[in-house]
């Protein structure tokens, strides 16, 4: 490990605050230069292997000298590397740029009721290793499990970074309400009012920088596929599914967070008010049908039934499995009507076990949008199941960390400490 950067930004649930230097009294030639360097790197994520250093000057105006300086700074600090020319290209062909693989490395870490993940991506994009452990957390220790958690992750960390990487420092995926300072609530773990200060002590030697719902990292993910590069795309709402329902809302490749963070907990929308009792005390919420436990209970197979239990029931066509679908699949559209005549967002993806269920609860699901969706006669909203995101969230807090170098690799460089 070259070197574990400790400076980072307090925690934070949601986008970094800017250093000081940003402020407009600060922008002096300094800062202009790292964030020249951040554009130069975001063309080269953006266009690996493409771009040369003469195409980042005609894209962003700067200087072919001064785009020289930049792109000298990257590979000096080993995040880019310079490859020859395309064989057989013509005139005076430049040499092409791209990121360098293991060289920055990211951690995504992922605290779920059935199972802990961690996953090291590096600025490529590339996943470098995963590790994970199925395990029913409902009703868990906070500190077990975050040292268990934290065990998974040394070792991972230990046998394969690669040598010589700079680690960027590791993100905290949760399933609940998190507070810029604490996790005030994840139902499902029967975990409340945690403050980060001693949540996160036994991942300290990981530097943990971010933490935030889990949905919200899978949706950032989904939005910027890969580290830097926002194309995936700009206004959706992605649904997540495991023991608890979720969503993360973006907006113009933004997250539509709410006043202190907290918005997305689609899994609480009444589906029914006569319905089941849900996990937070109300009845008829959308996860007292569709979430893992629940599912399991509705369809009549024992309540640790996994999502393999569930489909492989649904694909022999077991009766009171396929009701219990049919009816998710129905809530779910009622719960996603209501946010798409709130917030007039024209795509959905679902996730996690909603997406491997997908094939079962599109159907009725769309039924409910188109009935009650206003915008559904001229614009009807398009729902899609994502078949494998399973790594999704930890990938999406992996890609937060690394967007951090992205935004400001300067001060990772250590050209302007
Ligand atoms: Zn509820």
């Amino acid at each position: 490990m070259r070197a574990l950067v400790r400076r980072h930004d307090s925690v934070s649930q949601r986008s970094p605050i800017r250093p000081a230097e940003r402020t407009l009294a600060g922008v002096k030639a300094q800062s202009l230069r790292a964030m020249n360097l951040s554009l130069a790197l975001r063309h080269i994520l953006a266009h690996p292997g493409e771009i040369s250093r003469s195409g980042i000057s005609q894209a962003t105006g700067i200087t072919r000298a001064t785009v020289s300086r930049l792109v000298d700074e990257l590979i000096g600090a080993d995040l880019v590397i310079e490859t020859d020319p395309p064989a057989g290209a013509r005139g005076r062909p430049a040499n092409r740029l791209v990121p360098a693989p293991g060289s920055a490395v990211a951690l995504g870490l992922e605290i779920n009721i059935s199972q802990i993940s961690a996953l090291l991506v590096d600025l490529t994009g590339a996943e470098i290793a995963s590790a994970r452990i199925d395990d029913d957390f409902a009703g868990s220790a906070p500190d077990e499990v975050v040292t268990r958690l934290a065990a998974l992750a040394h070792d991972l960390v230990a046998d394969a970074l690669p040598p010589g990487a700079l680690f960027l420092g590791s993100a905290l995926a949760l399933p609940g309400l998190v507070a810029p300072n604490a996790l005030t609530l994840a139902p499902n773990l029967g975990w409340r009012d945690i403050p980060f200060d001693s949540l996160l002590a036994p991942l300290a030697e990981l530097s943990p920088a971010i933490v935030a719902n889990e949905a919200d990292f899978a949706a950032f993910a989904v939005a910027n596929p890969l580290p830097g590069v926002p194309s995936g795309p700009a206004s959706f709402i992605y649904v997540s599914g495991e023991v608890g329902i979720g969503a993360g809302i973006m907006v113009d490749h933004r997250p539509l967070s709410g006043a202190r963070g907290w918005s997305g907990e689609i899994g609480h929308i009444c589906a029914d008010p006569a319905g089941p009792v849900c996990s937070c005390g109300a009845t008829g919420c959308l996860e007292a049908y569709l979430g893992l436990r629940a599912l399991a209970r509705r369809s009549g197979l024992d309540r640790a039934a996994s999502l393999d239990d569930i489909r492989a029931a649904a694909e022999r066509g077991d009766e009171p499995v396929l009701a219990a679908l049919t009816e998710g699949g129905a809530a779910l559209g009622r719960a996603l009507a209501a946010v798409i005549n709130s917030v007039d967002i024209p795509l959905v993806l679902l996730g996690g076990i909603v997406g491997e269920l997908g094939e079962w609860l599109i159907e009725p699901a769309r039924e409910e949008i188109s009935q009650r969706v206003l915008q559904s006669a001229w614009s009807s909203p398009r729902i899609e199941f994502l078949p494998d995101s399973r790594n999704l969230t930890a990938r999406g807090a992996a890609h937060r960390i690394l967007q951090r170098l992205v935004d400001d690799p300067a001060a990772w460089t250590g050209q302007h400490r």
